[in-house]
């Protein structure tokens, strides 16, 4: 198939919440797809700025693209929290269809600036926007949030940016963080509630990994319509490379590594994908 726009996807036929998983390698993207189409699911593939400084973009954007023509279900390739506006363009020309301008460590005049100059020339080549209000905490890739930098959405500002700035989709701060949580972590949400009572355009769930399932239920069913997904992958793929090397600690064929690697990370995506269908 073809890639198709985040706007597709959102348009298209699918209840619940569409899983956007992040990768970073061949076999991440293997596992991504595999998952997907075993469940015949449309899926968002992420590309973080940190992706591509390791991957380089013309080949993590091959990757996608390849996936996305070889696959069985729908597919958006998705530049994931940039915060550079050169490479928005960059990404756009490589053919990604769907972009995320994160400007939230901005003020929010300058967020809306910026995230409003992004709309205009991905719109115009026919791409989707994802933007961010409020401060997702945690970390992620080259993006460190700490707890006391980090803040809510506000519903008010949420509807003047949404308005203002034509954007396609919302990344809200509701409460949950990226990479791994100290302690259980709290949502806000009623918060999420409002947000979605005020905003008639899809929101987007950051900090996906290690919510519990009857929370990770809960936003779906509040209508969360994107939920991202690193983390876990992330701990799949590495823990399993550990625990094979563990039990045979004089492997050297890297492909006997990765299989395992490859089939742990797609448990993942499956597990995530089955828990955020409505
Ligand atoms: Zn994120």
């Amino acid at each position: 198939m073809a890639l198709v726009t985040l706007n597709e996807l959102f348009a298209a036929d699918y209840a619940g919440a569409i899983c956007g998983f992040d990768f970073v390698n061949l076999e991440t993207v293997k596992a991504i797809m595999a998952g997907a189409e075993e469940l015949g699911t449309p899926v968002i593939l992420m590309v973080t700025e940190g992706g591509v400084k390791y991957a380089g973009l013309d080949y993590i954007a091959a990757l996608g693209k390849v996936a996305a023509e070889k696959g069985k279900v729908p597919v958006a390739l998705h530049l994931d929290h940039c915060t550079d506006f050169d490479l928005i363009i960059q990404a756009i020309k490589a053919g990604f269809t769907s972009v995320m301008i994160d400007a939230s460590h901005l003020p929010f005049a300058e967020n809306l600036k910026l995230t409003k100059e992004v709309v205009r020339v991905a719109h115009a080549a026919g791409v989707s926007v994802e933007a961010e209000l409020g401060r997702i905490g945690g970390k992620e890739d080259n993006i460190q949030v700490k707890t006391a930098e980090a803040f809510m959405t506000d519903p008010e500002e949420a509807v003047e940016f949404v308005t203002a700035t034509k954007v396609d989709c919302l990344a809200v701060a509701v409460g949950p963080s990226h990479g791994i949580y100290k302690g259980e972590p709290n949502l806000n949400l009623a918060l999420l509630k409002r947000l979605k009572s005020v905003l008639d355009i899809p929101l987007v769930l950051h900090g996906g990994s290690g919510l519990p399932d009857a929370v990770v239920k809960e936003v779906v069913a509040i209508g969360v319509r994107k939920f991202n997904v690193w983390t876990e992958l992330a701990v799949a793929h590495t823990d399993t490379i550990r625990a094979v090397l563990k039990e045979e600690p004089t492997l050297y064929d890297p492909r006997s590594l990765f299989k395992p690697t490859v089939e742990a990370m797609k448990a993942v995506v499956k597990s995530k994908i089955l828990l955020t269908q409505a």
